[in-house]
């Protein structure tokens, strides 16, 4: 997640009282948290900050204009894609959340009105109904040609299940599902509380699942390469860094009741101060959640040994969310761009909208690379679509070096930074080589990216930064070099990339 938020504290005109008289079930209290959400938003150092779960990373380019103008109008700082595929509003001006609210709830952004928020906006069942909305899926669902399964409708009905069940109040706002569909282009090594993948049978399509973790790819049967976020062979991997096994199968009419099973299971299971998956199957075994779960489901939930070597057929390719890519379909293509550093100003947002709207089907698919794709353009409006792209400052090609570099809020924004991560990431990108990937974190929480990148710059003074390479340890890697400025960090990369070359 990104990471103001750890450092926020809540904006006053948002903190609640006991939230006993909305949720009557005592399981339903909502966990205290200071993650921003669209109904509590919380301070930073650039100003307020609220983050917007778009459902299945989707926005209408109506709801894009309307996110535009009441950023214009409340808020004096960027619109930040963030790698869940969601938004956040940066610099909400003091004393404007509510009119900030007010707007986004009627675009209809937020939990959907039957839970409440439309009516009560500012209520705790509205807030908790907000927090759990954390099902991802490809970008590209319903038309990446190599996809097993349109995960759209499955989708929205686990947001459903989640917004309406009070219980679920209780889970933690990080506590994350992934639905995948067997798309190319799929996040699949961000690690989530429950996966979910599709997976071709004789008899049909089967979710496979699995808990803390992500979906074991197919290079981690083996294979010796890996691919890294852009989709290039990626020297710095260890197979299967997240990747957990495979616990069993079910089909897809039954996945809403095995994920409403499971997320009891939590609910029952863990200690008070657990708040993931990871942190109850450290006291349980996987085995013993599913006899747990089984209780809430009317199909047969145990592990299913044929799929212990399970693995995702279709190879991930992160490179696919940028420029032009067939659809399933004939004549229609998406075509995607990165904005620099996974941000926006109003103005962009309004210009991508009225893209979408004149030349696709008027909607906007955000993704986990902080980067935006526009869905059904036509072969005949291709060029016209990457130019307005381009010439709103989106990256479109892999090969641009700043496609490579994702960097957290830094001390502009953040008062735990050591440094100014954005500035810095900028002047990296003159010089960063091919093939190489660079996270710029101002301190050791991460928020910029939930899976750890090849090479982290971890801030060590304004300027200064440790050098890590990932090798499969907890964390960043293993660190190689210390208190380097950017222009060393440079020459180092270039080495290494020279190296790697050689060899
Ligand atoms: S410095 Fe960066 S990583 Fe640390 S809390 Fe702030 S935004 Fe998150």
């Amino acid at each position: 997640m990104l990471g103001p938020s750890r450092d926020a504290k809540p904006v006053s005109v948002l903190n609640h009282a006991s939230p006993s008289t909305i949720v009557s079930n005592a399981a339903a209290t909502p966990r205290p948290s200071a993650c921003p959400g669209l109904l509590r938003i919380v301070a930073a150092r650039d100003g307020g900050l609220c983050r917007i779960k778009l459902p299945g990373g989707e926005l209408s380019a109506a709801q894009a204009r309307a996110l535009a103008d009441a950023c214009a109008r409340h808020a004096a700082g960027a619109i930040e894609l963030t790698n869940r595929a969601n938004l956040q509003v940066r610099g909400v001006k003091p004393g404007d959340e509510a009119a900030l609210i007010a707007a986004l709830v009627a675009a209809g952004l937020g939990p959907r009105p039957s839970s409440g928020a439309a009516k009560a906006p500012d209520t705790p069942a509205a807030i908790a109904a907000d927090d759990v909305r954390n099902v991802m899926i490809s970008p590209a669902a319903g038309r990446d040609p190599s996809a097993l399964f349109d995960t759209r409708p499955l989708c929205a009905d686990l947001l459903s299940m989640l917004q309406s069940e009070t219980r679920f109040a209780a889970l933690s706002p990080k506590f994350a599902l992934l639905l995948d569909g067997g798309e190319r282009l799929a996040r699949v090594d961000h690690p989530h509380d429950v996966w979910l993948a599709a997976s071709q049978e004789p008899d049909g399509v089967r979710f496979v699942f699995g808990l803390a973790g992500c979906p074991p790819a197919s290079a981690c049967a083996g294979s010796p390469t890996q691919y890294d976020d852009t989709g290039s062979p990626d020297l710095a991997a260890k197979p299967g860094a997240h990747s957990t096994a495979a616990l069993a199968a079910v089909l897809p009419s039954q996945v809403p009741a095995l994920v409403r099973a499971l997320l009891f299971t939590f609910l029952e299971l863990a200690p008070a101060d657990a708040t993931r998956m990871r942190h109850l199957l450290a006291g349980h075994c996987a085995d013993a959640l599913l006899h747990h779960a089984q209780r809430y489901v009317h199909f047969p939930l145990t592990r299913d040994a044929s799929l212990a070597h399970w693995r995702r057929a279709a190879p991930a390719d992160a490179s696919l969310r940028l420029g032009v890519h067939p659809q399933r379909g004939p004549g229609a293509s998406h075509v995607g761009g990165q904005p620099t550093l996974g941000r926006l100003d109003a103005g962009a947002l309004r210009a991508l909208a009225a893209l979408s709207q004149q030349h696709g089907n008027g909607t906007l698919r955000f993704t986990p690379w902080q980067s935006v794709l526009l869905p059904d353009i036509a072969t005949h409006a291709v060029p016209a679509v990457l130019s307005g792209l381009t010439t709103l400052g989106l990256a479109t090609d892999p090969a641009q070096a700043i496609t490579r570099l994702i960097a957290c809020a830094g001390s502009s924004g953040c008062a735990k930074s050591l440094a100014d991560t954005k500035a810095d990431a900028l002047r990296l990108a003159a010089r960063l080589p091919d093939g190489v990937d660079v996270h710029l974190s101002g301190c050791s929480r991460s928020c910029a990216t939930a899976h750890c990148a090849p090479y982290t710059l971890l801030a060590a003074a304004p300027g200064l930064y440790d050098l890590y390479r990932r090798d499969g340890r907890p964390g960043f890697g293993q660190c190689v070099a210390r208190q380097l400025t950017i222009d060393q960090a440079a020459d180092m990369f270039e080495r290494l990339a020279r190296s790697n070359t050689d060899a």
